[in-house]
């Protein structure tokens, strides 16, 4: 994959069936879809693939363990299905994960199961394992690490983890390897409808600041928390409201888990669940819930926040984590579709997507989830093709492989708290679409999230690699270095 000739090739295309603007979950969803039935697409993101909210996800493929005490049981069906279509698809990034829910009250442990029964009983044919009582001796086996007065045992149950900003780049790989193109640094700024009724839509590469114009059959909105600021800049009306609510997460050092086993707390002091993933060699603490406004790449974990997990950590753990623990710390926005009379908290707002029509070839996927992300692009499709009333082959997007990266991980890590190759940094350099030290230490790798001080150690070494590869001079080695501390501060 080389920027340049995708560009060169971008704007040698006559019309495009389909432009979809956004390069996260729901964006590289619908190109996927879209390819899969042979239409041409072209994908724009205005930063970096995951640069959203798709980089900063608890990392979980579930049903939504929460959705079901809501009673969203087709929500729960639908995306225990993809599920197991994303590990079928991409092995390579995603697992399954046995998860512990340990009780000190043994009716809750009941009431735990029965719930979690009715969940493998939703999944149907694509269980991950059944879920079961554990006994207090066989809970602390698997979690040594836990506050053993009163415990009574644990609920056992699986789901799936992946890690989502890989997921994004080898999607893009997955989509230009199927004839479509995807482009970071390119925003959308805007659009002219023709006569025609084809739409001539405005680009802005970033890295050239260059804008050209291609024109587009049609177009789709997968911006996330900014879907409705791309509305605004298309100058049609509103017909929906995006409320973005931040959820935080802390890394944490593994041993606090000390096997491969995660924790859920089912009921935090505000209601909500709290996981506790190995991941990467290192251990998630996740998430808070709160509205906000700020629509900011990178939202600040709150000292509050910080408080919040730790708090509700400690009563599981017999050494609980400490501020001075803390190794990363990184908080997305959920894009959630804000409900009519403004009256519901935001972890009462369904995540279940909504595609919404705006104008006649214009449509919005709004909300949703990464583990439906393809149901939700086909579904997109299928309104589309539907309202335009074209004829157009079947999706056949759960049928795709996700290409993986080339098998450069193999051997002694760079560095001995990071997990990856002197070979993969390399590898990522030259064929992953890098045009920054942040889009391989963020996002091609995990570098940042995993350990931020580790991180640091390498960023220079890093830089360097970038400059000879891509032919930069040192005034651009600087800026990567001060905005790349800018930007770990937050973590
Ligand atoms: C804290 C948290 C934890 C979560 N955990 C999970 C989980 O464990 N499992 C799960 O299934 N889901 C999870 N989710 C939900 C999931 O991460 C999101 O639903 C999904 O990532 C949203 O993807 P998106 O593509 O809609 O938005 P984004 O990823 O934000 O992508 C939108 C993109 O649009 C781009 N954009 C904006 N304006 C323009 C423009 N003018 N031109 C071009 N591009 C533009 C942005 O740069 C951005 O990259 C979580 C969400 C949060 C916040």
């Amino acid at each position: 994959m080389e920027r340049q000739s995708i560009i060169h090739e971008v704007k040698k295309q006559d019309i495009f069936d389909i432009v979809v603007i956004g390069g996260g979950a729901s964006g590289l969803g619908t190109a996927l879809d879209a390819v899969s039935r042979g239409l041409s697409v072209l994908l724009v993101e205005k930063y970096d693939f995951g640069k959203g909210t798709s980089s900063k996800a608890t990392k979980l493929l579930h049903g939504g363990v929460r959705y079901l005490a809501q009673g969203d049981i087709g929500l729960v069906i639908e995306a225990l299905h993809e599920r197991k279509t994303i590990l079928k698809n991409a092995p390579h990034l995603a697992r399954t994960q046995q998860f512990i829910i340990p009780f000190y009250d043994r009716w809750q442990g009941y009431y735990y199961l029965m719930g979690l029964k009715f969940y493998d009983l939703l999944s149907f044919k694509s269980t991950l394992g059944d879920s079961k009582m554990l006994s207090k001796k066989e809970t602390l086996a698997l979690l040594p690490n836990l506050k053993k007065e009163g415990l009574k045992g644990g609920v056992s149950y699986f789901d799936g983890q992946f890690d989502d900003s890989r997921l994004c780049i080898d999607l893009v790989h997955t989509i230009i390897e199927a004839g479509g193109f995807c482009l970071n640094y390119t925003s959308f700024e805007g659009y002219t409808l023709q006569e025609s009724g084809n739409s001539l839509i405005h680009l802005t590469d970033h890295l050239s600041g260059q804008d050209y114009s291609i024109q587009t059959k049609s177009i789709v909105n997968a911006a996330g928390v900014h879907a409705d600021d791309i509305i605004d800049k298309s100058g049609i009306e509103k017909n929906f409201s995006i409320t973005p609510a931040k959820g935080s997460h802390l890394i944490i050092n593994k041993s606090f888990l000390s096997s491969d086993v995660a924790i859920m707390i089912p009921k935090t002091s505000d209601g909500r669940v709290l996981f506790i993933i190995p991941w990467h060699g290192v251990s998630i603490i996740g998430t808070t819930d709160i509205a906000t406004k700020d629509k900011s790449f990178d939202p600040i974990v709150t000292q509050e926040e910080i408080t919040f997990m730790l708090q509700n950590a400690a009563a599981y753990f017999e050494k609980a984590p400490t501020e001075q623990d803390i190794i990363s710390k990184y908080s997305g926005l959920r894009p959630l579709v804000a409900a009519l009379d403004g009256h519901e908290s935001s972890k009462d707002i369904s995540r279940k997507h909504k595609i919404v029509k705006s104008k006649s070839g214009f449509y919005s996927l709004l909300g949703g989830k990464w583990t439906t992300f393809r149901k939700m692009g086909q579904d997109t499709i299928d309104f589309l093709i539907k309202d335009l009333q074209w004829n157009v082959k079947k999706s056949n997007s759960e049928n795709l492989t996700i290409i993986p990266p080339a098998n450069k991980n193999i051997g002694k890590p760079f560095h001995d708290l990071l997990p990856y190759t002197s070979a993969f940094f390399d590898y990522a350099i030259e064929n992953e679409l890098v045009e920054s030290v942040e889009d391989l230490l963020a996002r091609r790798t995990r570098c940042l999230f995993i350990n931020k001080n580790a991180t640091l150690e390498i960023v220079d070494e890093m830089i360097n690699r970038i400059a000879v590869a891509k032919k930069k001079d040192v005034t651009w080695k600087i800026n990567q270095k001060n905005q790349f501390l800018h930007l770990a501060n937050s973590y």
